[in-house]
């Protein structure tokens, strides 16, 4: 198994439908994030999600909706599934999703 020890330059970096042109994975999905999570943190049904403080460290991570997650990226994950509209339209109404890289 190849353990490359820096990116691949040949993969090309992400690029949102918007335009957008993220850094890397990471940053496309920080700008994902901020254009389709609404503010209030509730989904189309009116639950309110959001990762809940924790009364120490050895607390499980939790949702405010109940669910909880052993780690950050699964909290995160759940978040944007719950919060991300379905269309991918941000409130700027422009579409937000990682483009076909081979529509350049
Ligand atoms: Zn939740
Ligand atoms: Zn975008």
């Amino acid at each position: 198994m190849n353990a490359p020890c820096s990116k691949a330059p040949t993969l090309k970096a992400p690029r949102c439908e918007c335009g957008y042109r993220a850094a890397d994975a990471d940053d496309l999905f920080i700008h994902l994030a901020e254009m389709l999570l609404p503010d209030g943190d509730t989904d189309h049904n009116g639950i309110a999600h959001a990762e809940v403080a924790r009364a120490d460290s050895d607390s499980p991570l939790a949702c405010l909706c109940g669910t909880t997650a052993n780690t950050l990226t699964e909290l995160d994950a759940h978040l944007r599934a719950t919060l991300t509209p379905a269309s991918e339209i941000g409130p700027d109404g422009a579409r937000h999703a990682l483009a076909d890289p081979g529509a350049d």
